[in-house]
Formats: structure tokens, C-alpha cells, sequence
């Protein structure tokens, strides 16, 4: 069995100084690709390092909606020269963050605008952060969509209603181990009705491990096998065909070569 964790934070320190050991473990639970995500200029640099070093990881590069405000040209045009690097497979994560608001919304929208632009001009799909933004974030990327290779909503939080608007536009959508929570009724509901070419997984670690796992405070990727065991049963389907089926639109979503 093969997995792919679609978004992960392997430069954040709590992982990036053990890394070797972190991959070991993963690959040990089948979950054998990673695409690791840069939120700003130094860990974008630092997940195109990553993936210079291992085969097995990819790298996207954005600049996080948290830090819309410290955006600058020469932030979006060095942006744009690392998204051409052979191992950057998408543009992300960006979006737009109501929830924490910690730039203001309006150079949240501008900003996003902007990756979109790249992503569009450079053929890249793109990670898409939202959180308490669904209508805003809907609207921006419908200005876009028609230039852009594919669209993930990453660590979806939406109702299973928002998740057919998604479905509708023929985007995709991505569970972390969040899905897994007893309280996370309305987001299992959401997985229920999002067929397998339009679902990946991804653990967003080091954040949030999953059930069982829930009180290890440093997520990493041998985890999301819990997440993906939850679905699979959620879709009552054996964890073989549910991890070949994902594993498969991963690589459809993101260009990467069949191991
Ligand atoms: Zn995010
Ligand atoms: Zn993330």
C-alpha cells in the first residue's frame, strides 16, 4: 500500500530536526511521498532544500494568508522564480484566513490574487487555505479558475453543502486527521460525498494528529494512516482499494511521476 501525504510542514523544526527518522516511520506505515509546503520566503527556501535532498518529497511554495501584510514585489517575484524549480509541484498555501485575521482582509485578497496569477502563468495547481472565507474564497478563485490546472481545498472544514459547491467546480478537496475528531460530525458528513478522484489526504503536520493518536503533540506523516483507515471505513471500503484509489488522484492532482 502507498500513500501520499499531500501537505506537510517537514521544515518546521519539531520535524525538520529529526527528518530522517520522521520519513523512516513514515514509509514504514506505506506513506512514502510528500509534498511539503512553504508558508514564507525562508521555508520556501527550505522545502526546495528538502526536496533536493530526498526524491520521494516535492515542495509548494507560497506565502501563508497570516502574512499577506509582509508581502512585498521582491517577496512575489523571488516567489516566483523558486515556484520554477523542477521539484515545486504547486503553488500554495494561500487563501484567505478570517478566522485569526492577522492581516487585514483586504491584502489577504490581494495577495491570494497574486499567487493565482503565478500559479496560472506557470501551469502549477494550487493549496488553498481557507478558513471562515468559503463565499470570498469562492468568488476570488471563480476570476481565475479557467487558468489554473487544479485547485485543492486543503484541511477542509466545510459542510457537506460547501463541499458540493467545491465538487461543482470541479476542485478538489483534502481531509487532514482533523476529519477524525468524535466532534468532527459536520466534516465527516463533507467526506461522505466527495468521490475518490476528488479526495487526498494530507496531515498538515505538525499540527493536529489524528484519533487515536490525538494526544501526540507533533503530528508527522505516519499518522495520516490513521486518517486514512477513518475514510475508508467512513466509505465503507477496504483501506487497499481506498489508499490505491487516493494515492492515484494525488499523483493526477499534482503531476507526479508513477513510482
Ligand atoms: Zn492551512
Ligand atoms: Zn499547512
Amino acid at each position: 500500500m502507498e500513500l501520499i501525504d499531500t501537505h506537510c510542514h517537514l521544515t518546521f523544526d519539531d520535524l525538520a530536526r529529526d527528518i530522517d527518522a520522521v520519513l523512516a516511520r513514515s514509509r514504514a506505515t506505506g506513506v512514502i511521498e510528500w509534498v511539503t509546503v512553504g508558508t514564507d520566503p525562508k521555508e520556501n527556501r527550505k522545502a526546495i532544500e528538502l526536496s533536493e535532498r530526498f526524491d520521494n518529497i516535492y515542495a509548494a511554495v507560497a506565502i501563508h494568508p497570516h502574512d499577506a501584510k509582509t508581502v512585498t514585489e521582491d517577496i512575489l517575484q523571488e516567489l516566483k522564480k523558486l515556484a520554477q524549480h523542477k521539484k515545486v509541484v504547486a503553488i500554495g498555501e494561500t487563501g484567505l484566513d478570517y478566522h485569526y485575521d492577522f492581516s487585514p482582509r483586504e491584502e489577504q485578497k490581494k495577495v491570494f490574487a497574486e499567487h493565482l496569477k503565478i500559479a496560472a502563468e506557470l501551469n502549477l495547481p494550487v493549496i488553498i487555505h481557507c478558513r471562515e472565507a468559503f463565499d470570498e474564497t469562492m468568488q476570488i478563485l471563480e476570476e481565475y479558475r479557467s487558468d489554473i490546472k487544479n485547485i485543492v481545498f486543503h484541511c477542509f472544514s466545510g459542510s457537506a453543502e460547501q463541499a458540493k459547491i467545491v465538487l461543482d467546480k470541479d476542485f478538489y478537496i483534502s481531509f487532514t486527521g482533523v476529519v477524525t475528531f468524535k466532534n468532527a460530525r459536520i466534516k465527516q458528513e463533507a467526506a461522505k460525498i466527495v468521490p475518490l478522484d476528488e479526495l487526498v489526504l494530507e496531515t498538515d503536520c505538525p499540527y493536529m494528529s489524528p484519533e487515536p493518536m490525538r494526544k501526540q503533540r507533533i503530528n508527522e506523516p505516519a499518522l495520516m494512516i490513521h486518517t486514512a483507515k477513518f475514510l475508508a471505513e467512513l466509505k465503507g471500503m477496504d483501506l487497499t482499494d481506498f489508499a490505491k484509489a487516493v494515492t492515484a488522484t494525488s499523483r493526477a492532482f499534482f503531476g507526479l511521476p508513477d513510482k
